[in-house]
């Protein structure tokens, strides 16, 4: 199958200008100013890309694809994603977590899910383990899944700073690194540890002392849930500034903010503005994580499920709201993600990349269509393809 996306303005997310854009089977085959299609040639795929920018598909690296919470009983987990939630939001590479409950919810089934929704046409991934350490794997150790399980590419979310986290001490927590940095090189993946930083005063202690006193190099580490709090956030610049690579959650329910919650957009425009290097920033949704909601007085006001959605939500309002120029804003779902877990082939626009990518209109920057390894998966903003049972 051959697609060629006409006059479309191309965000690889480097801004390329107006171009022809051609996709064979699953790659993209090249980036043209012209493309001169034959007639009575076999059936070419013609796409009107006017009005259009394109972007590559987003990838959310921290999702609970198998549902998450039930941190206030068992009535309180939440469900399994659904392919078109994804596919929806414009989110062509998924890496699923599990969270706080490793014991109800397992490996088995987070592989499982990873390989359904990779069937379904998407790529998806996952971390090994859940909140604690030591880790419960998959076979007997991080090492030996990173290795031998081709969807394990990290390990995490490992939760510090937090009245749920297992309370690792310092050396418990760099033994965890360690050894997913050995087995991300063997297995030559990222074997990033995503960490669940917590409302706790620790904050990213062990994380500024693992890169002063080891060798292990900071892009190794992605604490997410940075933009959680002020206090938080300020520590996070400073992270950046001896290297640091830090990821902000997107989903937050605007009515009932966390107290000292900064929006991920918000948080991006600090660092723009300080001429930070925004390689070392990416953006996560926390997608089907439980979302606890909360008064201004600190009353609990019951729980809500976070989305998806606002993983592009917030680059959006970071575009619109804070100024942030498109080929900026994009990269923290895209090129920067990719890079960071050594994704190879995504998130660019580029010759020879999985052809993952979401067309927006250019005026509201609504998406309209989007597509997974070359194949139509969202049309005018209605899912075509689904997954089995939805
Ligand atoms: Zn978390």
């Amino acid at each position: 199958m051959i697609t060629v996306l006409k006059n479309v303005e191309v965000y690889s997310p480097k801004y390329l200008g107006k171009k022809q854009v051609v996709v064979v089977g699953n790659k993209f085959e090249g980036i043209y100013d012209e493309v001169n299609i034959p007639k009575d040639f076999i059936n070419i795929n013609e796409v009107d890309g006017s009005g259009k920018l394109i972007f590559p598909g987003f990838i959310d690296n921290h999702v609970h694809i198998i549902g998450a919470g039930g941190e206030d009983g068992f009535s309180t987990r939440t469900g399994e994603i659904q392919l078109t939630e994804l596919t929806t939001a414009g989110i062509t590479t998924v890496i699923g977590c599990l969270g706080t409950d490793g014991v109800c919810r397992d490996m088995r089934s987070l592989v499982a899910k990873a390989r359904a929704l990779e069937e379904d046409g998407i790529s998806a991934y996952c971390y090994t383990g859940s909140y604690e350490i030591p880790v419960r794997t998959l076979t007997n150790s991080i090492k030996e899944d990173l290795i031998t399980i081709d969807k394990i590419i990290g390990v995490g979310e490992i939760a510090v700073a937090d009245h749920r986290s297992s309370q690792p001490t310092f050396e418990e927590f760099a033994k965890t690194v360690a050894e997913a940095r050995v087995g991300g090189l063997i297995s030559n993946k990222g074997g990033i540890v995503d960490i669940h930083m917590g409302t706790g005063k620790e904050r990213l202690e062990k994380l500024f002392l693992l890169l002063k006193n080891t060798e292990i190099p900071s892009t190794q580490l992605l604490p997410t849930h940075i933009n959680r709090s002020t206090e938080l956030f300020q520590e996070g610049i400073e992270y950046i500034k001896v290297g640091g690579y830090i990821d902000l959650t997107t989903s937050s329910d605007p009515e009932f903010p966390e107290p000292g919650e900064l929006k991920a957009s918000e948080g991006l425009k600090k660092i723009y503005d300080l001429k930070l290097p925004i390689e070392q920033v990416t953006f996560s949704s926390d997608g089907q994580g439980s979302m606890p909601k909360y008064n201004d007085k600190n009353e609990f006001m019951g729980l809500g499920i976070c989305s998806v959605k606002s993983l592009y939500d917030e680059v959006k309002k970071a575009i619109i709201e804070e100024k942030i120029p498109i080929e900026c804003a994009l990269r923290v779902i895209t090129s920067n993600v990719a890079s960071l877990f050594k994704l190879k082939d995504k998130g660019e626009i580029k010759k020879g990349y999985e052809a993952d990518f979401v067309l927006v209109n250019k005026d509201s920057l609504e998406i309209t269509d989007v597509y997974g390894k070359g194949k139509l998966l969202v049309s005018n903003g209605n899912a075509v393809v689904k997954g089995v049972f939805e």
